[in-house]
C-alpha cells in the first residue's frame, strides 16, 4: 500500500510541477516539448533531432521536432506555433541567436521554459539554460592540429607556411567561440612569421561564410587560390566545419592539389560527418572535431525533464564568458569536443557506434 501511495504522490507532484493537467495540449497526461532546430543541411542536426525525440518518447513525453532550413522567419513561426499548441518547454538551436527575442518573450509569458541548444540565444532574459559543447575548445583543437602537423614551436623559425582562414555564419554565436579559440592558438605563429596569410583575410568579419554554405566557401577558396597563389601553394586551411571543409577541398582539387608535387594542405573540420570521415580516410581532409551529439541530446533531455519536474538541472559552466548572452549569463552544461583524424577515427567514431563501419569507404 505504501509503495502505491508513494507512486501516486510522485505522479501527482510531477503533474502539478509540469502543469500537465487538462491543458497539456497533447493526449491526456502527455506533456509536449517543442524542439526547433536550424537546418537539415548538416547531418548532425538530423541526428540531434532524432536522438532527442527518441529519448523524450522513452520518458513518456511527446516531442515535436521542426527544422527551419536556415530561415529566421520560418523558425520564429515554428517556435510561436509550438507555444500556441501548448508545448511546455522549448529546446532551440537558433538560426540566428539574436532574432528570437519576441518569441522567447511570448514563451516566458506562457510559462514555457527555454533551453538554448548548441547555439546560445542572445540578448534575451528569457533563456533558462544552455546545453552545448565548449565551442572555444573546438577552435583550439582545429588550430592546434595545424600547428602540430606543420611542426611549429613557440619561438621557433619554421616556415613560413601559408594558411587561409574561414569561419561559419556571422549570426551563429558559436562562430565567435570557434574563431577565437583558433586565432588565440594561431596568432603567435602569425605574429612571428612562421605562418603567413597571403590573402590577408584574418579578421572574423572578413572570413565568415553566409549560412555556413559550402558553395560559398568553395567560391571564396577558388578566388583566393587565383588571386594569391599564382607562384606559391597553400599549406593549411582553417575550415570551421565539415561542410565548408568539403567545399574548400573541391576548390583545391580543381586547382590540382592532391596530385604529384602539389600535396593537399592540412584542412580542418568539425562534426565528424560521414562524408568527411570518408575524405579523412582518402587523405583529402586532415581532421574533424567530433562532438558526440548523442551525449548533447542526453544532456538537453535530462535538463528538460528536471525543469519540468521542478528540479534545478545539473550545469557545469555557470560563470563563463561564453554563456553571457548580453542580457544574462545563462547557466550551461558544456561537453568536451574531441580531435579526430585517420589515426583514431576507428576507435572514437566506429567502435563507439557513432558511425557505422558500413557507411565508410
Ligand atoms: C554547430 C556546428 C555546425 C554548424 C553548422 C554550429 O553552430 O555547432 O556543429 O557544423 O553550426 O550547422
Amino acid at each position: 500500500l505504501r509503495t502505491v501511495t508513494l507512486a501516486v504522490l510522485t505522479l501527482s507532484l510531477t503533474a502539478a510541477a509540469t502543469g500537465c493537467g487538462n491543458d497539456s495540449g497533447g493526449q491526456s497526461g502527455e506533456v509536449k516539448v517543442g524542439i526547433a532546430l536550424p537546418t537539415t543541411k548538416q547531418t548532425r542536426w538530423v541526428s540531434d533531432g532524432d536522438n532527442m525525440k527518441a529519448l523524450f518518447k522513452k520518458q513518456g513525453y511527446k516531442a515535436d521536432v521542426q527544422y527551419a532550413e536556415d530561415s529566421v522567419d520560418e523558425q520564429i513561426k515554428q517556435v510561436e506555433k509550438m507555444i500556441d499548441s501548448g508545448d511546455k518547454l522549448l529546446i532551440i538551436g537558433a538560426v540566428d541567436g539574436f532574432e528570437l527575442g519576441d518569441a522567447l518573450q511570448k514563451a516566458s509569458r506562457a510559462g514555457v521554459k527555454v533551453i538554448a541548444y548548441d547555439r546560445l540565444l542572445l540578448g534575451s532574459s528569457n533563456v533558462d539554460y544552455y546545453a552545448s559543447f565548449n565551442n572555444y575548445k573546438v577552435g583550439e583543437l582545429q588550430a592546434q592540429y595545424i600547428i602540430d602537423k606543420l611542426g611549429l614551436k613557440k619561438g621557433g623559425n619554421a616556415g613560413p607556411y601559408n594558411i587561409e582562414l574561414f569561419a561559419g555564419d556571422a549570426n551563429d554565436n558559436n562562430v565567435r567561440g570557434f574563431f577565437a579559440g583558433a586565432m588565440d592558438t594561431l596568432s603567435d605563429f602569425i605574429a612571428d612569421g612562421q605562418l603567413q596569410v597571403p590573402s590577408d583575410q584574418k579578421r572574423l568579419s572578413q572570413v565568415t561564410t553566409y549560412k555556413w554554405q559550402a558553395e560559398i566557401a568553395n567560391e571564396t577558396m577558388t578566388t583566393r587560390l587565383g588571386d594569391f597563389y599564382k607562384s606559391s601553394t597553400v599549406d593549411a586551411v582553417l575550415a570551421p566545419n565539415d561542410g565548408i571543409a568539403r567545399g574548400i577541398i573541391d576548390a583545391l582539387k580543381k586547382d590540382h592539389y592532391g596530385t604529384a608535387g602539389k600535396p593537399m594542405p592540412i584542412v580542418t573540420g568539425q562534426d565528424a560527418e560521414i562524408d568527411s570521415v570518408n575524405e579523412i580516410i582518402a587523405g583529402d581532409q586532415s581532421m574533424t572535431v567530433y562532438k558526440d551529439t548523442r551525449k548533447l541530446a542526453e544532456v538537453a533531455v535530462k535538463m528538460a525533464q528536471d525543469i519540468l519536474s521542478g528540479k534545478r538541472p545539473e550545469t557545469n559552466s555557470d560563470n563563463n564568458d561564453s554563456n553571457d548572452n548580453g542580457n544574462k549569463v545563462v547557466p550551461a552544461y558544456l561537453l568536451a569536443p574531441v580531435s579526430v583524424d585517420k589515426s583514431n577515427y576507428k576507435k572514437l567514431l566506429v567502435d563507439s557506434g557513432y558511425i557505422k563501419a558500413s557507411d565508410l569507404n
